[in-house]
């Protein structure tokens, strides 16, 4: 069986750190496993355009495997062209980097490790939105300059404290974030979901489900988005609500780029409208040298907390989905059933209901 994985370089990294697992050198851990079952397993980096070792392999693949980090676009154009292919594996979380609506079309499955990273993500969330409140990034670059003056830096710093705080979505990710803000005494905690939290859940966390999306950001002096990014939640955060947000909120996105538009995000950066946007998630990905997010700031010169995409890939987050795409291999090999929390895509239809209400 010929196995595709496309997986970002980890270059002397990745020589030099064997936890680094979700690389094309340490190949998920897989590489034994599967050569002594008799799999061929083809590992790259490679992925844009048609000459690439993603497209030129896609052809005869019967097993793909991705990962949010490094993204493999499997289009329904690939789709098409895509003649054995049984199952995508997602290593990791977010598996809109393949046309979901093609593989349901194509009766090919797609998975997910889920849960494998979502208190990774949560905690970077957590610490972006105090960096963001509390002006971090620009303090350490005074530093970093040689400079001290802090009067530049209190002008924007604020505590986290009694703000309102709210999340679009409170799944796995969202709702983590919810039960981490809570020491930190918030004015309130919000969400925003179609599905609403089991009523034990929300009680926990004390958070109050707002149904409209323009009065929910209103009322946020913090956003954080933590759905995924389908045809429902594609530009979500657009100038339009942005417009609606309080004037100074801080928002982060650690869920996937695309649901907020980057030239509106770096517009109201910009105008102030925006006290912070922060980050690792882009579209697409690797993002480009000249993407606007990489040096947006705000009036005062900072409220930029973006970084590349590694929320979600830890060492602890790589053992994590490491293993979990074993699992899903040697449930697929052997033929034994799936874990139902990891199946996206079945045999041709969404298994899930957090892609989007259909
Ligand atoms: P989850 O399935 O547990 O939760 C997603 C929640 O979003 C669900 O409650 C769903 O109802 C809700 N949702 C869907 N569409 C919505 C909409 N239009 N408005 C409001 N809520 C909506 O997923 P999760 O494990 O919490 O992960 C969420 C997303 O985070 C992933 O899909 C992925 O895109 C992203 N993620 C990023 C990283 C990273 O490294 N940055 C890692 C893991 C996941």
């Amino acid at each position: 069986m010929k196995i595709l994985a496309i997986l970002y370089n980890g270059f002397k990294a990745a020589e030099e750190e064997p936890r680094l697992l979700g690389t094309v050198e340490n190949k998920l851990g897989l590489e034994d496993w599967l050569k002594s079952q008799g799999h061929e397993l083809i590992v790259s980096s490679d992925k844009e355009g048609p000459d690439s070792v993603f497209q030129k392999n896609i052809v005869d693949a019967e097993v793909l495997i991705t990962t949010p980090f490094h993204p493999g676009y499997l289009t329904r154009e690939l789709f098409d062209k895509a003649k054995n292919l049984k199952i995508c594996i997602t290593a990791g979380v977010g598996s809109d980097h393949i046309d979901l609506n093609a593989a349901v079309d194509h009766k090919i499955q797609v998975l997910e490790v889920s849960g494998s990273n979502v208190v990774s993500v949560a905690e970077h969330v957590v610490m972006s939105i105090l960096l963001l409140v509390r002006n971090f990034i620009p303090a350490h670059e005074m530093i970093e300059r040689g400079d001290w003056q802090v009067s530049d830096i209190a002008r924007n710093a604020f505590d986290l404290e009694n703000k309102v705080i709210g999340t679009i979505g409170a799944g796995r990710i969202g709702y983590r974030v919810l039960q981490r803000l809570v020491p930190f005494d918030p004015k309130e905690l919000i969400y925003y979901d179609y599905a609403p939290l089991p009523a034990a859940a929300a009680e926990a966390v004390k958070a109050r489900r707002v149904e409209d999306l323009k009065e929910f950001v209103s009322q946020c002096d913090v956003v954080t988005v933590n759905c995924p990014l389908h045809e429902g939640t594609r530009g979500l955060v657009n100038d339009e609500l942005l417009s609606h947000f309080k004037k100074g909120a801080w928002l982060v996105n650690t869920a996937r780029g695309a649901i907020c538009d980057k030239d509106a995000v770096a517009r109201a950066l910009a105008s102030g409208q925006l006290a912070g946007y922060s980050g690792d998630v882009w579209d697409v990905q690797p993002a480009p040298k000249d993407h606007v997010w990489r040096k947006a700031k705000n009036p005062l010169g900072g409220g930029n907390g973006m970084v590349p995409h590694y929320s979600g890939t830890t060492l602890d987050a790589q053992a994590r989905y490491a293993n979990g795409v074993r699992s899903i291999l040697e449930n697929y090999l052997s033929g034994k059933p799936q874990e139902p929390q990891n199946i996206i895509i079945g045999l041709g239809k969404y298994e899930t209901k957090a892609y989007g209400q259909r």
